[in-house]
C-alpha cells in the first residue's frame, strides 16, 4: 500500500449531493478506490481497515484531502457552480496531532476556502473522546471548516455531546433509508433525526437513496440534501464536472 501510494495507484471518485428543492448540486463526497496493479479496482472496505491498522491511513488519508481540494479549486477555476467537497476522516487521523497542520497547509496549497470543504467523522470516532474532539472540532469551525456526523443513528451519541459538538451536518446512514418503504420504525427514526437536525440548526444528508419513493418521503419530511444511487453513482472527476456544467433544467430530470 506505501508504493501504492507513492506510485500513484489511488483515484477519487465523486458522489454527488443534491439539495432536495431546488435540484441542484450542493456537494459531492470524496470516496478513495486503489486501482491495484494485480487485483484490479479495490473498494475502501478492502484497504481502509488495512491502512487504520498499519497507520497507513495517515499519509492516505492526507493524499485524499489534497486531491478532493485540488480537484474542488479546479472546479471553482474552470467557473463551474462551487460546491463542498466531503472528505472522510478515520479515528486515527482525527487522533494525529498533524491533522489540522495538513488541513491549513492544504488549503493554503490548493486556494480552496475553507467552507468548500467539509470532513466527515463518525459518531463512535466522536464518543471515544468527547473532550478531545470538541477542542480539535473547535479548531476547525474557527478556519471556517464544514464537520459532518457520518453515518449518523450507528453509532451511540449522547445528545448532550451532539449538542456540544461544533457540527454543520448530520448524514443520516444509509441503513436507515434501504427499508424506508416497508419498515414504518425506519421511518420514524429518519423523521426524528430530520427534525432533531432542523432543531439543532443542522443540515441534514439522507445517504444511500436508492428510489423516487425514499425520496419522496424524504420530501414529505423536509429533508434538505439526499446522496445516493437514484441521484448518481460515485463518479471520475470529470463525469462531475460535466454535471456541474449541466443547465439545471436537465439536472432536474430527477426532480420531476
Ligand atoms: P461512507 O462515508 O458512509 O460513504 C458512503 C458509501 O455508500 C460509499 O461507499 C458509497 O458508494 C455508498 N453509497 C452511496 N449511495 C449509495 C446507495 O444509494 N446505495 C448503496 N447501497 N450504497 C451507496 P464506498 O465508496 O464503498 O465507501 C465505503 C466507506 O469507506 C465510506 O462510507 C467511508 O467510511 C470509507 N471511505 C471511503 N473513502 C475514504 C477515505 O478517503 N478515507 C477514509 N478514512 N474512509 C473512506
Ligand atoms: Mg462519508
Ligand atoms: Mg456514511
Amino acid at each position: 500500500m506505501r508504493s501504492g501510494i507513492a506510485k500513484g495507484e489511488f483515484h477519487l471518485k465523486y458522489q454527488p449531493q443534491y439539495d432536495l428543492f431546488t435540484g441542484r448540486i450542493v456537494g459531492a463526497e470524496a470516496l478513495a478506490r486503489w486501482q491495484h496493479p494485480v487485483l484490479g479496482e479495490l473498494m475502501p472496505e478492502q484497504f481502509i481497515p488495512l491502512a487504520e491498522d498499519s497507520g497507513l491511513i495517515v499519509p492516505l488519508g492526507r493524499w485524499v484531502l489534497f486531491e478532493a481540494c485540488r480537484q474542488n479549486r479546479k472546479w471553482q477555476r474552470e467557473g463551474l457552480v462551487p460546491i463542498t467537497i466531503g472528505v472522510n476522516v478515520s479515528a486515527r487521523q482525527f487522533r494525529d496531532a498533524g491533522l489540522i497542520a495538513d488541513v491549513r497547509e492544504t488549503l493554503g496549497r490548493t486556494g480552496l476556502a475553507a467552507n468548500y470543504l467539509e470532513l466527515e467523522v463518525t459518531e463512535s470516532l466522536l464518543m471515544q473522546n468527547a473532550d478531545q474532539a470538541v477542542r480539535l472540532m473547535d479548531d476547525f469551525r474557527k478556519i471556517g471548516l464544514k464537520l459532518a456526523i457520518d453515518d449518523f443513528g450507528t453509532g451511540f451519541s449522547s445528545l448532550i455531546a451532539l449538542k456540544s459538538f461544533p457540527l454543520t451536518r448530520l448524514k443520516i446512514d444509509q441503513s436507515f433509508i434501504r427499508d424506508l418503504e416497508t419498515d414504518e420504525n425506519d421511518r420514524s427514526i429518519a423523521r426524528a433525526i430530520i427534525s432533531l437536525g432542523r432543531e439543532l440548526g443542522l443540515n441534514v444528508v439522507a445517504e444511500g437513496v436508492e428510489t423516487a419513493k425514499q425520496q419522496a418521503f424524504l420530501a414529505s419530511c423536509k429533508c434538505e440534501t439526499v446522496q445516493g444511487f437514484h441521484f448518481g453513482r460515485p463518479m471520475s472527476a470529470e463525469k462531475l464536472g460535466k454535471l456541474l456544467g449541466m443547465s439545471l433544467t436537465t439536472i432536474n430530470a430527477h426532480f420531476g
